[in-house]
């Protein structure tokens, strides 16, 4: 007879990279836990979490990603219908109701993989400030390499690319860098093949023997299309989650006595808030990295002396350089070389692959309390979850740092070759990082300041975990996901030993 309200060991709520990070390292340090995880979205291809850029046909990549742009069926008509963000994410707000302050570029992702199927892959470890003072540097820097292992970090793939020897020459002439925060290659989860072709990784990359139906086991189910609408807890302690199919509309009990809410910074809290968790700190301390950008090109005679080893395919794909973060520059530098011009070029003059550089600067900003997300339950999103608006503004010691890095983007570009057009680096607007972070902090004490503690459950509330971005207590500039999936190893190893 089929149980009508399953047990599991824990349920995981989000298959982005955190989500699966706990998924996998359950499995691997403790098999015998039943994991259940939900996803509201959809799966885009069989493998679980495959990052689309892995699919070859351009038609099925377009489609996986408007797949993950947010539900098409809404159970509260009157709510507006999300705004399309960049391919494979959906807008908080649509454009013609984002507020001028704020986060008009918040995005989100829905799919199975989450953001992890449509991402860069730049996976730079946190340096100086940007590391949590209270885990110790051998907690964090085990929790790092095991992060780098599960996402097949890797800073060699692309150091034969076209002139990517020759770009971080001329940048080292522009930044005095040395040590760990020299200019090095950009450490990117990517694996490339004798052939010089790359696969990108997806989340099927964490989930690893999990994310092949012949080697999952029976301890491990995933179900996507079906929202966590709310923890159930009983006297402070999680007992499941109440779940809603989206296909059918049908809503179930799932019991567990642990739940890890690994939904990204902005529905992670969310969750919370409607299942009646709400610490002071939940949803504050939003931080977003306001990106700078600008386009270079390689002088001609740079590109004259490399254009036979490009042209002779040394490399399938351009290189990407990195800039570290320091405390003096609290700033990190993206170097992209890329294959076509993002401004139009002159028809008798066809880009070089590699030689147009794109400049992408994030920067740290103050972890403010009143930078934050807040949830209103009078009026429900596409979801049927409780509203959500956020309140953001720079504060000027921001303002001063988004100053240097345009200095830093401009120092970079005259010394790597000839802006592409007369714009000066310029900012994004708010949210354009998609990187959102600080919103269920973590804390060493439970002081109002945080959401949850070093093993990232949630103070006083016993078998509740949050994972994701959101739980990066310090002011970062570097891409956040190595971190938050370091994090969710820590977490998942608290687990595994409290079920032992
Ligand atoms: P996500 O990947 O966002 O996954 C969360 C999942 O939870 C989603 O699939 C969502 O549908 C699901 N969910 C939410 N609410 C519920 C609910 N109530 N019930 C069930 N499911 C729910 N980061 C980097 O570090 N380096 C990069 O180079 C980089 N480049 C990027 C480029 C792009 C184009 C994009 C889109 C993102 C990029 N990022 C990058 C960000 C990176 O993808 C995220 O940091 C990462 O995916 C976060 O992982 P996560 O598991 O916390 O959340």
């Amino acid at each position: 007879m089929k149980t009508p309200n399953p047990m599991y060991d824990v349920v995981i709520v989000g298959s982005g990279p955190t989500g699966a990070a706990y998924a996998r390292i359950l499995h691997d340090e403790a098999p015998r836990l039943r994991v259940l995880m939900v996803e509201a979205g959809p799966s885009l291809s069989e493998q679980p979490g495959l990052h689309v850029k892995n699919l070859p046909d351009p038609q099925a990549r377009a489609a996986a990603q408007l797949a993950s742009q947010g539900p098409v069926t809404s159970l509260s008509p009157e709510s507006p219908v999300p705004g399309p963000g960049r391919p494979g994410t959906f807008l908080l707000r649509p454009d013609e109701l984002a507020p001028r302050a704020g986060m008009p570029a918040a995005a989100m992702s829905s799919n199975v993989g989450g953001m992890g199927a449509h991402w860069t892959c730049a996976c730079p470890r946190p340096g100086a400030s940007e590391r949590i003072s209270f885990l110790d540097d051998g907690t964090l820097d085990a929790a790092l390499a095991e992060a780098e292992r599960l996402l097949s970090v890797t800073s060699g793939a692309f150091v034969d690319a076209p002139f990517s020897g020759e770009v971080r020459r001329l940048l080292e002439h522009a930044f005095d860098r040395t040590g760990a925060a020299a200019i090095q290659p950009m450490p990117l989860a990517v694996q490339k093949h004798p052939d010089g072709t790359v696969t990108w990784s997806g989340t099927d990359v964490v989930l690893g023997p999990l994310a092949d139906p012949t080697t999952r086991g029976e301890t491990f189910e995933l179900r996507d299309q079906t929202l966590c609408q709310r923890v159930t807890l009983d006297a402070g302690r999680v007992t499941g989650v109440e779940l809603r199919d989206l296909a059918t509309g049908a809503v179930s009990l799932a019991h567990a006595p642990a739940v890890v809410v690994a939904a990204d910074a902005l529905r992670t809290p969310q969750l919370l808030f409607a299942s009646g968790v709400r610490p002071r700190a939940l949803g504050r301390y939003l931080n977003d990295q306001p990106q700078v950008i600008s386009a270079v090109r390689l002088p001609a005679g740079v590109v004259a002396d490399g254009v036979k080893d490009a042209a002779a395919g040394a490399a399938l794909h351009s290189g990407v350089s990195w800039v570290p973060y320091t405390d003096e520059e609290p700033f990190h530098g993206q170097v992209m070389q890329l294959d076509a011009s993002p401004v139009p070029l002159a028809e008798d003059d066809p880009v070089v692959p590699g030689s147009v550089i794109g400049l992408g600067w994030f920067c740290a900003t103050e972890t403010v309390e009143e930078n934050r997300v807040e949830f209103d339950e009078s009026s429900l999103d596409h979801y049927g979850m409780p509203r959500m608006t956020i309140n953001y503004n720079l504060t000027w010691k921001d303002l001063r740092v988004i100053d240097d890095a345009k200095d830093a983007v401009t120092r970079a570009g005259k010394a790597l070759g000839t802006f592409l057009d007369d714009r000066p680096p310029f900012l994004l607007p708010a949210g354009s990082s998609l990187h959102y972070q600080g919103s269920v902090r973590m804390g060493q004490h439970d002081d109002g300041r945080s959401v949850c503690g070093p093993d990232s459950q949630v103070w006083g509330t016993e078998g509740l975990y949050v994972a994701g971005n959101g739980v990066i207590p310090t002011s970062t500039a570097s891409n956040p996901t190595l971190t938050s999936v370091a994090l969710a190893v820590l977490g998942a190893r608290a687990i595994a030993r409290s079920m032992k």
